[in-house]
């Protein structure tokens, strides 16, 4: 088990189920040619992700920042997405019943979709912190979006959470921002230790390969807006040194955020401090 250490919180790094998007539209207006040097694609284009939660050891009490893509997809879903089920709690320190209180950046399949079974109901005893744009949106999607919110899943978190908007402290040292960009409501999780900054990134830097300025998702329904809040954010990760987990690396990572001498941003693997 992959364990981060502050002064205050021991974050664990889970593995909540692997899964396949198209690399086109995982790289936007990136050409086939530069983004597949970085992940080659499977025969169908796709390439290979998981969702990796954290699980925050605190004074007081456990918080999982995300839940990832979970279980009981149907035959026809886990095709599309070549997906991979895994139970994030297999070898987690604690059980879900332990959790007391979870947060997402947002409430898309891939990242929402362990909060809740197959056939609609919800698997903790913990609320969810969530924007309350982000609510909003789930539960009355578009044509666009509508793909990426399944609603059985949605509806099992009626009177299980907690909205927010703009930025809070949701837990002691914990802290959400909203970015928008990838949707509307979606936002980051800053945890805040004596002398560490650790930030759940979301999909503002959905993997490592990920952290160059215009390499924005085709998947973001605002990616001009995703361009601005990056460099607002940007340059804070490198002012602070912050720790970075990203969401979506077939293999969990973190890093540290830096300018390369071409002026390009750039990942620098940070290791855990145990297994
Ligand atoms: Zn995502």
């Amino acid at each position: 088990m992959r364990v981060f250490k502050g002064k205050r919180v021991k974050i664990y790094q889970l593995n909540s189920g692997k899964f396949a998007l198209d690399g086109g539209a995982m790289f936007g207006v990136v050409p086939k040619v530069l983004w597949s040097k970085l992940i080659q694609p499977d025969p169908l284009n796709r390439i290979p992700m998981a969702t990796h939660p954290l699980l925050i050891e605190t004074e007081k009490g456990w918080v999982l920042v995300e839940a990832g893509l979970g279980q009981g997809w149907d035959e026809k879903f886990r095709k599309i997405y070549d997906v991979v089920e895994e139970d994030p709690f297999a070898d987690a320190p604690v059980g879900r019943e332990e959790v007391s209180l979870i947060v997402q950046t947002h409430l898309h399949f891939d990242h929402a979709g362990e909060l809740s079974t197959a056939d609609g109901r919800f698997r903790y005893n913990a609320p969810v912190v969530v924007q309350a744009m982000e609510w909003a949106d789930a539960l009355y999607p578009h044509e666009r979006s509508r793909a990426s919110y399944p609603q059985n899943r949605v509806k099992a978190l009626e009177g299980h959470l907690k909205l927010v908007s703009g930025s809070e402290e949701v837990w002691p040292g914990i802290y959400v921002h909203r970015t928008g960009g990838h949707t509307r409501g979606h936002q980051i999780v800053v945890i805040k230790d004596a002398e560490r900054l650790f930030v759940f990134t979301g999909d503002l830097l959905p993997t490592r390969h990920h952290s160059p300025l215009p390499y924005v998702m085709a998947y973001d329904l605002f990616p001009e807006e995703m361009l601005f809040v990056r460099k607002y954010w940007y340059s804070l990760f490198i002012n602070e040194r912050a720790v970075l987990f990203t969401p979506h690396d077939r293999e969990a990572f973190a890093g540290e955020m830096y300018v390369d001498e071409r002026g390009k941003h750039r990942l620098r693997e940070v290791e855990p401090d145990g297994d």
